[in-house]
This record gives C-alpha cells, sequence and structure tokens, in this order.
C-alpha cells in the first residue's frame, strides 16, 4: 500500500484511539497501530468505516503507511513501554522522522530520550495532552515541547485536534526540550491539589454536616454555574448524583476510599523540593493519595485512638456557602503555586515559557479548565514576570475576600477532627507568604548554634557566627 497517512499514533488505548478518531475528523488520513490486535479492530469498529483511518497489527506495516518525512505520536504509559516502542518503531524510522510522545512521560526521561535520539537525526517532541476521554476524542489541551521546528512541522494537524475556548485554540508552542512535559506535569500537580480540596469540602458536608451524597450532587452543581465554575467541580456534581445500578445507592459511597496514583503528583512535588520552590497544597494532596492507601491501619487507628467528636453547631446553610468561598480562595492558592513552580522551572531549565500561554491553554479542554483561568491569564498578560499570582491586584482582591472563609473552615473543621490538609496547606501558603517576617531567624540561629552553619544579620552585611 502506498504512504498515505499524515501522521501514525502508536498505542490505541483510551488517549491513542480518541485522539487518532479526532485528527480524522478533521480531514486528515491517519494510522494506528496497537500491539493488542483487538484495540486495532475495536479502532476499525469506531471510525465507522471511516477511509480516513487505517490499522495496522504490525509496526513494519504501520511505517510503511506514513508519508515522510513520517511523523509518529506514541500514547502508551509512562517508562519502559515508551522506551520499548521507541526501540521498535526506530527500526523502520529514517532522518528527518518525527517521534512524538503525547503520554505522560517525566520531563527527564524525554530530555535522555530526545538526547539519545539525535545522532540518529530523529526528531523528538516530548507533549503533554490533557483532557481525558472526551477530550482527546473532541478537543484537548495541548502542551507542546522539544525543537520549534519540529513542532512547526506537525503544528496543523495538532491545532485541528485541540480544544477552543472562547474562540482561541488550546494549543502553544511552549519551549524547547521538555518544556511540554514539564507543564503536564504541573498541570497534574495541581490537578491533584483541586481534586484534594474538593475531596475535602465533601468530607467536611458529608461527615461534617451529615449531608447525604444525593444532597451534595445540587451544591457542586450551583458552584458550577457561579464563581467556582470549573470542570471538576462539574465532576463531583456528575459523581456525586449517579446511583448505583444494583443497589439503588449512591454510587460514590460503595467506592473504596483508596485513592490511585500513577506518579505525576509526586514528580510535582518532587521537582518543586529539588527548586525550591514551596508547593505546600500540591505535597498535602500527594500525601493524602499516600494516607488513603493504608486503608488497614486508618481502620485500626480509627477504632484505637480517640478523637473529640463535636458536631456542627451553627448555621448550615451558611457554611456550605462558606465552605464554597474557602474553596475558591484555596483553588487561587493551588494555582498560585503551580505557577510559582512553572516561573522557577522555566528560568533554571531554561523553557522560556509564557505563563500567559499556558493559562490560555488550560482554558479549554483540560481537566484543570476552570472560570478562574481567565483571570490568571490576564494577569500574566499584564505582567509576564509576575513573582507571585497573589500578587496581583485582581486575584489579590478576590483572595482577600475569601480568606476569612477559609480560615473559619480551616478551623471549624479542625474542631471538628475533619482532616482539611490541602485547605490548611493552601491557607499556611497565604500567611507564610505574606508574612514580611518568619521565624526562620530561630532555624537559623539554631543551625548556628548546633552546626556553625552560619547567619546573616538584618543590621550587618555578612556571614556570622555565635559561640552559643
Ligand atoms: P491505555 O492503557 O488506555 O492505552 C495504552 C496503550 O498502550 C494500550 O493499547 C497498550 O496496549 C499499549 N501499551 C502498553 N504497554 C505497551 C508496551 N510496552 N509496548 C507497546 N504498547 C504498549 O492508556 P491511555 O490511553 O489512558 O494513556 C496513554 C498515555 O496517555 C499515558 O502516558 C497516560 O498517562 C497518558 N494520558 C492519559 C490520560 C487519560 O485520561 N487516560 C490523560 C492524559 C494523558 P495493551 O492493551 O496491549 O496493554
Amino acid at each position: 500500500m502506498a504512504p498515505s497517512c499524515e501522521i501514525g499514533v502508536i498505542g490505541l488505548g483510551v488517549m491513542g484511539r480518541n485522539l487518532l478518531l479526532n485528527m480524522a475528523d478533521h480531514g486528515h488520513v491517519v494510522a494506528g497501530f496497537d500491539r493488542n490486535p483487538d484495540q486495532v479492530k475495536f479502532l476499525g469498529r469506531e471510525s465507522g468505516g471511516n477511509e480516513a483511518v487505517k490499522g495496522a497489527t504490525d509496526v513494519r506495516s504501520f511505517a510503511a503507511l506514513l508519508k515522510r518525512p513520517r511523523k509518529v505520536l506514541l500514547l502508551v504509559p509512562a517508562g519502559d513501554a515508551v522506551d520499548s516502542v521507541i526501540r521498535e518503531i526506530l527500526l523502520h524510522v529514517a532522518e528527518g522522522d518525527l517521534l512524538i510522545d503525547a503520554g505522560n512521560s517525566h520531563f527527564r526521561d524525554t530530555e535522555r530520550r530526545a538526547r539519545e535520539l539525535a545522532p540518529s537525526g530523529i526528531r523528538y517532541l516530548g507533549v503533554g495532552v490533557s483532557g481525558g476521554e472526551e477530550g482527546a476524542r473532541h478537543g484537548a489541551s495541548i502542551m507542546p515541547g522539544g525543537p520549534r521546528d519540529a513542532y512547526e512541522s506537525v503544528k496543523g494537524v495538532l491545532e485541528d485536534a485541540a480544544a477552543r475556548a472562547d474562540g482561541e485554540v488550546c494549543i502553544a508552542y511552549l519551549g524547547p526540550g521538555s518544556a511540554g512535559h514539564y507543564v503536564k506535569m504541573v498541570h497534574n500537580g495541581i490537578e491533584y491539589g483541586l481534586m484534594q480540596l474538593i475531596a475535602e469540602t465533601y468530607d467536611l458536608m458529608k461527615r461534617g454536616l451529615g449531608l447525604a451524597s444525593g444532597e451534595l450532587a445540587p451544591v457542586y452543581d450551583r458552584w458550577n454555574r457561579g464563581e467556582i465554575s470549573a470542570f471538576l467541580v462539574e465532576s463531583a456534581a456528575r459523581v456525586l448524583g449517579r446511583l448505583d445500578e444494583r443497589t439503588g445507592r449512591p454510587l460514590v459511597d460503595l467506592i473504596l476510599d483508596t485513592a490511585e496514583q500513577k506518579g505525576t503528583g509526586t514528580w510535582t512535588s518532587q521537582d518543586a523540593m529539588d527548586l525550591h520552590v514551596p508547593v505546600p497544597t500540591i505535597d498535602a494532596a500527594v500525601a493524602m493519595r499516600n494516607l488513603s492507601g493504608l486503608k488497614a491501619l486508618r481502620v485500626e487507628a480509627e477504632r484505637a485512638l480517640a478523637a473529640p467528636q463535636r458536631t456542627f453547631r451553627g448555621d448550615r446553610e451558611r457554611f456550605v456557602e462558606r465552605i464554597g468561598g474557602a474553596l475558591l480562595g484555596a483553588m487561587i492558592l493551588t494555582y498560585a503555586q503551580g505557577m510559582a513552580q512553572l516561573g522557577k522551572a522555566s528560568q533554571v531549565y531554561g523553557y522560556g515559557l509564557s505563563l500567559a500561554d499556558v493559562a490560555r491553554i488550560w482554558q479549554g479542554g483540560c481537566i484543570i479548565r476552570s472560570a478562574l483561568l481567565k483571570g490568571i491569564r490576564k494577569a500574566y498578560e499584564r505582567k509576564a514576570d509576575l513573582p507571585s499570582l497573589l500578587l496581583d491586584p485582581g486575584l489579590g482582591r478576590e483572595l482577600e475576600s475569601r480568606q476569612e472563609e477559609l480560615r473559619a473552615v480551616v478551623q471549624t473543621a479542625a474542631g471538628m477532627s475533619i482532616p482539611v490538609p490541602a485547605m490548611m496547606a493552601s491557607l499556611a501558603y497565604l500567611d507564610g507568604l505574606r508574612s514580611g517576617r518568619l521565624p526562620a531567624n530561630l532555624v537559623q540561629a539554631q543551625r548556628d548554634q548546633f552546626g556553625a552553619h552560619t547567619y546573616e544579620r538584618v543590621d550587618q552585611a555578612g556571614k556570622f557566627h555565635t559561640r552559643w
């Protein structure tokens, strides 16, 4: 068969299959390959016999379908699978061809792979894709990084597969090297933070106020129609409203309370630590996923350790509104931490990121899309090198109006023994950032006292050591 396909996808799972069909919807002739022949058959069925969608069950015939220079998108699980697929496809591609890893690869792996492929003249892009199944099928948020000329050669087809928000396409070239995968990693870190915050609001209303899951769906639905409009809030409303077909009970009540993870949240926290950027809300979210995994220990500790069981006293409706305000405030603080991490990473790793572009392409298609991103984008358009989102007058005012609600909710939660670590961490981030003087002077003094690490003074220049 003559090579006729503009682009090929390896890995026809949830993301690969849907992205391929999305591209075909836009008039591109595409090829798909998966090691599992059933996935190839499934692609054929899903395409409804579209002639522009071609499937291959071996990598050689897949490569033969692609026009030169070949463009191959990889959508396989991060880690060894990507290396193994690259080794396989390398036997069938040539200098000038382009490999695009669109999975959730660690940014360091992306740098290594680009380096390893460079001598053979194979070009390499690391592209973050967000939006899940729906986004891949009907428009995703796409975060490309790598050599700009390589991106330009595939820009048209990727733009067609991207979501639109306010008439703008949710894709932008982000920078060289691993810029795309770095931005996607932090996107996922923010996602962890927002999901933990939403879970805390759920816990407060369910355990704290005694609302049933069915009563909660309308609360999230209402929030989603107002200032807290966000995909993840909408998703919570949908999930909480679903009844189990077998028992007729809210499905969420029947789901085991152990949250899994694929690593991107942990990577965000780890690299933030390496860069010395505080992202306490994301750290708390990762820690709570880990704590959720200790199910047996939690059950044992619940029996062994007493906690004050105070019931809520006060105006319940008002408290629900306060929880909404607290969520909005904490969401601003979570985006602020993620954006600060991107700003630092951009300097240290030389990405040259435009944070306004990042906020813009997150406005549609992706899991962390929310009404807040409009203001975040404007903040960076006003001042590209804004040192913290919290210093933007618009967002700063919004936060000011929410901080008392956040404070009140955290206090009440602590009183009721309900864990809200992401809210607490968000509030502490705010209070820490706005403390012109922190107790780190005592930390420095003690470091000098036991380790002779020296300290600086506020009234004289230089390094000092005291024989304490
Ligand atoms: P799926 O598990 O649905 O599909 C992965 C595909 O890759 C499967 O067809 C699988 O084949 C194939 N595969 C797995 N291991 C290998 C291997 N060693 N060699 C060759 N093929 C292999 O995953 P997704 O589509 O959900 O995810 C793909 C990538 O996209 C991942 O990096 C993921 O993190 C990322 N992603 C996923 C999102 C989502 O919402 N699902 C959102 C954004 C990014 P087989 O069936 O034989 O195992």
